[in-house]
């Protein structure tokens, strides 16, 4: 029997990322960094902020800070400074301070190559550690027991969408718990990519272009097919509203 909508999951992984793959060949971290500290540096300015704003703060920012100490070695003021444009610039000026510290008195100045080496970190949450392993160090994904797949909204949304996951599409640490155990181990650092650029492009949160989309047939959440949207019937009920206040 072929491979379609209503087959289960575990069969439809492999030709949904191998279509994926072909129609987003370029897919891979939009930030960019020449060093394992500028790829951690990057994807903590990253959070709340787009990689097209970080990409444009980071030239700078690493010609002027090219090992940990650099970090700790100006005024907290002046770092805030060089890094505002990417938002909540206080909280990412502890983080980066802070995760300074810890490479340098616990790593020896390295970053680490293990994702639970990683979220010894500050500002190094597990979706962080994942996209700097996958990206920096992509032969240890294999190999180390606390790797995983990072989770953001594009991939939690498509996750649900295509039912590889039945959870709230923005419980990321179950939704890579679903993944985890569905996606054979050698596409863990790519299949965030792949769900990104497909989100980005395609399966959009409002509107998705279901009759563009590259794994429609294999798809059951296709607005095509005329099927209910698994993203939306999944999404938590909203609490209801309290009643206006009387007088
Ligand atoms: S068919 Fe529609 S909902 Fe399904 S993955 Fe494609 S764009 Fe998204």
């Amino acid at each position: 029997m072929p491979v379609d909508r209503h087959s289960p999951a575990p069969e439809r992984v492999s030709p949904v990322l191998s279509k994926l793959r072909k129609a987003y060949p370029e897919a891979t971290i939009a930030l960019e960094y020449a060093s394992p500290l500028e790829c951690v540096v990057a994807t903590i300015l990253s959070a709340q902020s787009t990689d097209a704003t970080v990409n444009t703060v980071t030239p700078a920012l690493f010609a002027k800070y090219r090992k940990p100490e650099d970090y700790l070695a100006v005024p907290e003021e002046e770092l805030q400074q060089d890094i505002h444009a990417t938002g909540f610039f206080r909280q990412k000026t502890k983080s980066l301070r802070g995760m300074a510290r810890v490479l340098i008195d616990e790593f020896d100045g390295e970053v680490p190559r293990k994702v639970e080496q990683l979220v010894k970190l500050p500002g190094v949450a597990r979706k962080t550690a994942n996209v700097v392993q996958s990206a920096c160090f992509p032969e240890m994904v294999s190999k180390d027991p606390s790797a995983g797949i990072a989770v953001d909204t594009h991939v939690g949304r498509i996750s649900v969408r295509l039912g590889f996951s039945k959870r709230d599409s923005k419980d990321a640490v179950k939704i890579e718990q679903d993944l985890l155990e569905l996606v054979p181990k050698r596409h863990w650092g790519k299949v965030s990519y792949l769900f990104i650029d497909h989100g980005r492009a395609i399966c959009t949160a409002k509107k998705p272009l279901c009759g563009d989309c590259p794994i429609e047939r294999l798809c059951p959440s296709s607005q095509e097919a005329g099927l209910p949207d698994l993203f939306r019937t999944t999404a938590k009920p909203r609490p209801p509203r309290k009643p206006p206040r009387q007088g």
